[in-house]
């Protein structure tokens, strides 16, 4: 990606030099991109749900639509979004201004510009979510997180947190290399803060309190892969500013296959437990990122209803 001299984003907080200020333990309420899995059985009255989810949002009504935003943390449920992989390695070196830094704050601040414009097409308005750099572990809205948990988006704060030494770790230990490798994690964060503007996002943590958790593991499916798309929307204007190099694409698809639920199961554990999935298969998660990239249209992202 050609990123270098382009804009780079006022919405960075570097708390790397932070410990995160207390002991860190699970924090319900993300939205991450994890590895790790649950068990749980199997449901249809979510499939119901899901078409009143679907109606919902692609409705796109702009009063819910604006009203985004009280984050929706779930109590006892959970309403970060994780996305990550298992073990992690902490303190990599952390220059106050480095190069990777300033990459990321490119890549945010292109999906401020890419979602400003998507959004005021719809005439709306967008609200540029804040990217939180930091080392270890953290304290969000959402609750204490570790870097383990990987990268995740908090509804309640509508901030995006970010451990680079997970770049390190999608190159190193899941064979995801490259940049756009990196620039598709950060993407599919900013995706998750879409979902949260437009509503999605309070009404997917609502929805998932009742159910059982196989049920709330293919909803948060439904859910990672919109984000994986909405990730592929962003990459298609990116690529349209010319501003994509050969491999590019390439490079994210590949992290995509990488971090399927499927793919990581079998890496980390031998065997697959499918009710277990919350982010969806290497296939679908390539399929859904792709999608979007094609097209560059929110209504090809329509992971709510139908197949998946
Ligand atoms: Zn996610």
């Amino acid at each position: 990606m050609l990123w270098r001299g382009r804009r780079q984003s006022d919405n960075i907080e570097d708390d790397r030099s932070d410990s995160g200020g207390g002991i860190g333990g699970g924090s319900p309420g993300q939205f991450r991109i994890p590895i790790g899995g649950r068990a749980g059985g199997g449901g249809s009255i979510f499939l119901v749900i899901l078409v009143v989810l679907a109606g919902w949002y692609f409705g796109f009504d702009p009063s819910t639509i604006l009203g985004g935003g009280d984050g929706g943390l779930a109590p006892g449920g959970g309403g970060q979004i994780t996305d990550n992989g298992g073990e992690q390695d902490s303190g990599a070196g952390t220059p106050a201004n480095d190069e990777m830094k300033q990459f990321v704050a490119t890549v945010l601040a292109e999906t401020e510009d890419t979602w400003t414009g998507i959004f005021k097409s719809q005439g709306l308005t967008y609200e540029d979510p804040k990217l939180v750099l930091f080392s270890g572990q953290v304290r969000s809205a959402c609750g204490f997180a570790s870097a383990a948990a990987g990268p995740f988006y908090c509804p309640g704060d509508h901030k995006v947190y970010l451990d680079m030494t997970f770049f390190q770790q999608l190159d190193q230990q899941f064979g995801a290399s490259g940049e756009f490798a990196r620039a598709y994690v950060v993407a599919h964060e900013v995706g998750h803060h879409v979902q949260n503007l437009t509503g999605i996002m309070s009404k997917f943590n609502q929805m998932r309190q009742g159910m059982s958790e196989a049920d709330a593991n293919q909803l948060s499916v439904r859910i990672e892969l919109q984000a994986d798309c909405f990730a592929g929307v962003w990459a298609h204007y990116t690529a349209q500013k010319g501003i994509l190099e050969q491999g590019d694409i390439e490079s994210a698809l590949n992290a995509a296959k990488q971090i399927g639920d499927d793919t990581l199961q079998k890496k980390t554990q031998g065997y697959v437990v499918p009710e277990s999935f919350n982010h969806g298969t290497s296939q679908q998660r390539q399929t859904w990122l792709a999608r979007g990239y094609k097209s560059g249209k929110l209504s090809d992202c329509n992971t709510l209803s139908g197949p998946i």
